[in-house]
This record gives structure tokens, sequence and C-alpha cells, in this order.
């Protein structure tokens, strides 16, 4: 049995991983995660050598990479997706992107290669919020956050290829998940990690009821619908604990030994749910209920947390590689500092005496890489593509990711792809269905128009404009404001 699980390397798709390999000692298990911010391979160290396992760092929205895996394996399980609401809310590209193309992407390959199961990981968001009672599998969709309704429209696109090319369909719907290994973003491990850094909590609103499944609980559920389970039926799973978000904080107050007071009231979230609810009947009387009470798993997660503080500390703790202070590292040194998601732990640079921005430390060297044990990524701002590429691999050895960075003023229009490593200037407008590969500099002031191709370590200068339908081949450099025609190819390593 070769099962293909999608996001992987995320909060309960490591999970999920864990418990086929140890469930199931003759299944193969490709992982296919596009490590964005949310995937994290520390999640699955300590399987990454079990000849079981294989990893594949890769995007479901690429149809030739899904197809070539879709061709190897017999069942494929799909919990990739962009997931946290708050970031939906204040940009949808990538949820529209990964949870809604990506699904067509897997369905296409599944349909076209015969994979003999098809599971997609949904949520009871997908349903919208409900005051009194609880929702049936058979209930509405009415999404509130563009989220859910990215999850929701997914949802509904696998069921339109269920009826109409009799896909090998299940759909799973499950409620929050808490447990080890959740992205700091999300509420529990947010309070919890911030609790034990002396900080106080920011509460939204205290009066929107959830309801929370221990992450083992729901892998079980999963891998029960996955055997077990009927094609074509959608199956909620819930945790049976509703609570407040008000009585989930003071969980986790009361598991640190904290008061009221470290609780800080912060704006409510745009169109929030005030409750959601399953009602579970169809797969307890399969023979599926959950095992682990919210005490228990509370307490479990806490500690976990607090035993952990460098699996969590490491998250978003990035280099600059590259640091010449009025070059590229220096703007992207000014971005990162606007947008506040990550903290810089310093430089790396082959010249130790490097002008830089003073308190950030220059780590080591780009040629031969310090120990960067506790740096989760790393952002290459050298325009010199050969070093560039070369400082990349070195990185990406190291174990490090790659990181995307994209001004906040930039205006990317759906139908981009973005490849990582892009470093995208303060400024830049790039118009619909625009490529572009990995390890790419766009400057300031740039303008690319729809349908350009841009291959990997381009480098593109301020104030360039690049009109509709060019190509950029790999690695050539276009130097301060040039104007790039319509139909125009410029050939790979060409220098302008
Ligand atoms: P997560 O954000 O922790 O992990 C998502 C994973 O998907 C990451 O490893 C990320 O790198 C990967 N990914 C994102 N875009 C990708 C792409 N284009 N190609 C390949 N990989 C990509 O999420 P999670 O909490 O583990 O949730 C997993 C699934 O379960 C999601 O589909 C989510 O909607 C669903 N779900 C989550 C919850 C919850 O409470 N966490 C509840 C119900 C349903």
């Amino acid at each position: 049995m070769r099962i293909l699980v999608t996001g992987g390397s995320g909060f309960i798709g490591n999970c999920f991983v864990k418990l086929l390999l140890e469930k199931y000692p003759s299944y193969q298990i490709i992982n296919l995660d596009k490590l964005t911010y949310a995937g994290n391979r520390d999640n699955l160290r300590d399987v990454e050598h079990d000849p079981r396992y294989t990893f594949v760092q890769g995007d479901i929205c690429d149809p030739h990479l899904v197809n070539k895996l879709c061709q190897e394996v017999d069942w494929v399980v799909n919990f990739a997706a962009e997931t946290h609401v708050d970031r939906s809310i204040v940009s949808s590209d990538s949820f529209v992107r990964t949870d809604i193309f990506g699904m067509y992407v897997l369905l296409e390959a599944v349909k076209r290669h015969n994979v003999k199961k098809f599971l997609h990981i949904s949520t009871d968001e997908v349903y919208g919020d409900i005051l009194e009672g609880s929702f049936k599998e058979t209930d509405r969709m009415l999404p509130s956050s563009p989220y859910s309704a990215s999850k929701a429209a997914a949802e509904m696109l696998a069921l339109s290829y269920l009826r109409t090319h009799t896909i090998p369909l299940l759909i799973t719907r499950s409620s929050n998940n808490y447990g080890p290994y959740q992205h700091p973003e999300k509420l529990i491990p947010c309070f919890a990690t911030r609790l034990l850094q002396g900080k106080k909590v920011p509460l939204h609103n205290p009066t929107p009821i959830r309801d929370w499944i221990y992450v083992q609980d729901n892998c079980e559920a999963v891998d029960f619908v996955l055997h077990q389970g009927v094609i074509g039926e959608v199956y909620n799973i819930g945790g049976n604990n509703e609570r407040t978000n008000l009585e989930v904080t003071q969980e986790i107050l009361r598991a640190l030994g904290k008061d009221s007071s470290w609780i800080e009231r912060v704006s409510d979230r745009k169109g929030q749910d005030m409750r959601y609810s399953l009602d579970c009947s169809k797969i307890h009387t399969l023979g599926w209920r959950p095992k682990i009470s919210f005490q228990a798993g509370i307490e479990h997660t806490i500690e976990w947390y607090k035993t952990h503080p460098t699996w969590w500390n490491k998250i978003n703790k990035i280099v600059i590689a590259g640091a010449n202070r009025a070059g590229h590292a220096g703007v992207v040194f000014n971005t990162l500092t606007l947008l506040s998601d990550h903290s810089i732990a310093g430089f790396l640079d082959k010249n130790p005496h490097v002008e830089r921005p003073s308190d950030y430390p220059i780590l080591g060297s780009t040629e031969e890489l310090p120990e960067l044990g506790g740096i989760e990524g790393a952002v290459v701002a050298i325009s010199d593509n050969v070093g560039r590429a070369a400082v990349s691999r070195r990185l990406k050895e190291k174990g490090l990711k790659l990181l995307t960075l994209i001004h906040p003023h930039a205006f990317l229009t759906p139908g981009v792809l973005v490849g990582e490593g892009t470093f995208i200037g303060p400024g830049a407008v790039i118009n619909a269905n625009v490529r572009i590969g990995n390890n790419v500099i766009i400057s300031a002031g740039c303008v690319v128009n729809n349908d350009v191709i841009i291959e990997d370590g381009v480098y593109v200068g301020p104030g360039t404009v690049v009109d509709s339908r060019a190509r950029l081949r790999e690695a050539c450099f276009i130097d301060a404001g040039h104007r790039i025609k319509v139909d125009e190819v410029v050939a790979a390593g060409e220098k302008r």
C-alpha cells in the first residue's frame, strides 16, 4: 500500500503520518509538502530516515508533480491547505490558490491515474456557525471567512467530481484540533508560548464557542474513515468538548499557574463565528469515538509546549544571507522589520566587515555556513545568480527553509505563482497569471504584466517594466529601468 499524504509537515498531517507508520508496518508513505510558513520538517525528524517514508518538497498546485506522484500511489489523503482564518481575512490569495486550485489539481490527477481512494480533510467551519443544535453532514454549507469559504469550495468541487467522474472520494469535517506541534499562530499554542515567555495573551472575544478535539483522536478518526468509510460519504469528527474562548483561555492559564490579569482584550475578528457544533452520530454509529478528555488533552499539550521550547523558539527565526546594507539585504531587512512577522537573528556574509544595521550580528560566512541550530529559515539576498543559487543550496542542505518575502505594498493579483525564496521589493505591481520561479529578485517599483513567465534565479532591477507574455529565462539579469516588450524572451544567463 502506497499512500500520498499532502501537507504532512503541518500540525495534523505530521501526527497522521506517524500514526500510519506506527500502525501499518507495510505501508509506504510519501509526504508532499510545500513547507510554507506553517510546514516544519522538524515535525517529522523522528521518521525522516524510515525507509517507508519519503519527503517531497512541492506544491499541490503543480500538476506535473502531482500527476507524477499520483501515478505511484494507491490512496491520497489531502491535508495541504492554507489554514489560518486571520491570515485569510488579511489576504485570501493563497487560500484560493492552494485550497481550491490545489484541490482541482489533485482531483484531476486522482481521476487520471485511477487512484483507489481520495480522502479530503475538511473542517466544521464550512457549515458556518449555529447558535443552537448541531450540524449534520447533510446540512448546507454557509461559510463565513475566506478560509472556510475556500474549504467549502474545495468540497463542492470534489463532490462534483464524485458525481460526474465517480472518483473514490471520502471527506472528513473535523472540529478545532489541538495538541503538540501546532504552529504558535493558533489559539492554544499562541497563548501557551506567550505565557511561557512572560507575555500577556491577546483574546479577541471571550464568548465564541468551539468544539475541541485532541489531534491524535482526529488522526485516529481519519484513519478509521480511510479504512472503513463508505466511498462518497462525508463524516463529521468532533471532540464533544464545546468551550467558550474564555474557558479555553482559563484552562491554559490554570495549567501554567497564571490568573486572568494575563488576559489582554484585543479587537474582535471580522465576521466572527459564534458557535461551531457537530452532530457526530454517523461516525459514532460506525464505531469511532474520541478517547481523550479535554482536561487530559490540554494538560498534555501545555506540558509539551513547556518541555519543547527549542521547537517553538525556532519558528519565524531567520537569517538574511548577504549583508550589504545598501543593497538587497538592506531592503529585505527593512521589509522584514515592517512586516514584523519574523525575528531576525542576524546576517550571513562572506565579508565579516560589511556595512549592516547595528545590533544585528554577522553570524558567519555564506561560504562555510555556521551551525544555525536555532534558526528556521533564511532570505537569500544575493544579486549574483551563481552565488545566490550556491548559497541557497547550502542553506537548504542545512535544513533551513528559504523564505518568500513579499512587501506589504506589492500588488499580487490572483493566478500569480510566486516561488520559494522570492523577494519582491516594495512598490512592485504584479499582474494576473504571472509565474515566478525560485530565488527571483524583483526590485522596487517594477511592473510585471499579465502572463509573464519568470524562471528560477532571475534578477529584475528597480523601475523595470515587463510587458505581457514576456519570458525571462533562467538566471537572466536585467539592470534598472529596462522595458521588456510584449512576447520578448530574455535568454538564459543573458545580461541587459
Ligand atoms: P497547518 O497549517 O499546520 O499545515 C498545513 C500544511 O500544508 C503545512 O505543512 C504546509 O506547508 C502545507 N501546505 C500549504 N500549502 C501547500 C501547498 N500548496 N502544497 C503543498 N503543501 C502545502 O494545518 P493543519 O492545522 O495541520 O490542518 C491540516 C488540514 O486540516 C487542513 O486542510 C485544514 O483545513 C484541516 N483542518 C484543520 C483543523 C485545525 O483545527 N487545525 C480543523 C479542521 C480541519
